[in-house]
């Protein structure tokens, strides 16, 4: 058992009220805190809205949505959000000088037993220990989009993180239901962007390059690795747009990318989108 009782979670968008919901469904006291009025409202829409999901997915009943809900308070006063918090998770958007911003005000604020955790997709904990005024209680707590269903929960802290304080959250990723993934070392992508991108990277070259079709450079991995996806399903799955932009900010110089970045723009300006728009690779 850990002794983390009071969360906040920094950042009421898509992952952050994931990330506040689940922590409060296991039980945790919740603090949501994003920047002004409205946020506010529209994160706690974004809450209520994962009643169907819950119910659906792993058949919670109402009953004990609502007791998850009551965990929960809302709030755009940083100094109250984070009062009394054992720890921040930071879910806020994924440009550097925002989280810059953000954690030098933090540090100002928050109690010095706060740990503070990074959501972050793409940074690793060293770009932002500097601003947090404890380094040996800063890394990053990396959950994966639909947190319920998906429960990863990658942890990565940077030389400077403190070996229990990088065990404590560990544990906490237990307690609210995750699978914890450690890493030894700071690794841009993690453990699963690393392996995903690249393999997704591959299958999408295999296809603008017209050696086969994607249909078959899935059904080849599915049945030879006994996998239930191929890299479209799962292009698919992460939105065109999305690996769009992963792909040009990897692979935008490499001119074998050039084909697949020219198909993808193409399919997503005919409306193409993956499993959001109905159509991908795939119909839905
Ligand atoms: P989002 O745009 O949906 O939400 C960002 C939220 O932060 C909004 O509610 C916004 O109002 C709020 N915000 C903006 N500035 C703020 C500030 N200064 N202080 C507090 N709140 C502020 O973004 P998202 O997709 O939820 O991503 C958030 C973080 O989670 C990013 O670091 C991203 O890399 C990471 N992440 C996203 C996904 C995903 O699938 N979307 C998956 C894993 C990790």
């Amino acid at each position: 058992m850990t002794n983390i009782t009071q969360v906040t979670v920094a950042g009421g968008g898509v992952l952050g009220s994931q990330i506040a919901y689940q922590t409060a469904f296991k039980g945790k006291k919740v603090t949501v805190y994003d920047i002004n009025d409205d946020a506010v409202a529209a994160a706690e829409k974004r809450v209520n809205a994962l009643r169907d999901s819950y119910k659906r997915d792993i058949q919670a009943t109402d009953e004990q949505f609502d007791a998850g809900l009551k965990n929960l308070t809302f709030t755009s006063d940083l100094n109250a959000a984070v009062a009394n918090a054992d720890l921040v998770i930071e879910a806020i958007p994924e440009k550097p000088s925002i989280k810059h911003d953000f954690y030098t005000s933090l540090a100002k604020v928050a109690p010095d037993k706060t740990i503070f955790a990074s959501n972050s997709s793409t940074y690793v904990p060293s770009t932002f220990a500097g601003d947090t005024g404890r380094p040996e209680k800063f890394l990053n707590l990396h959950f994966a989009n639909q947190i319920w269903l998906m429960n990863t929960a990658e942890i990565m802290g940077s030389s400077q993180t403190d070996p229990a304080v990088y065990e404590e959250i560990v544990e906490f990723a237990k307690e609210i239901g995750m699978v914890p993934i450690e890493l030894h070392k700071e690794q841009p992508g993690y453990v699963l962007n690393s392996l995903l991108m690249p393999f997704m990277g591959a299958g999408g070259m295999l296809w603008a390059h017209d050696i086969a079709d994607p249909e078959t450079i899935d059904k080849t991995w599915m049945i030879a690795m006994g996998s239930p996806k191929g890299p479209f399903a799962i292009f698919d799955m992460v939105g065109l747009r999305t690996a769009y932009n992963i792909i040009s900010q990897r692979q935008g110089d490499n001119p074998q990318a050039k084909p697949l970045l020219e198909k993808l723009k193409a399919m997503i300006d005919e409306g193409k989108l993956g499993q959001e728009s109905g159509q991908g690779f795939y119909h839905y």
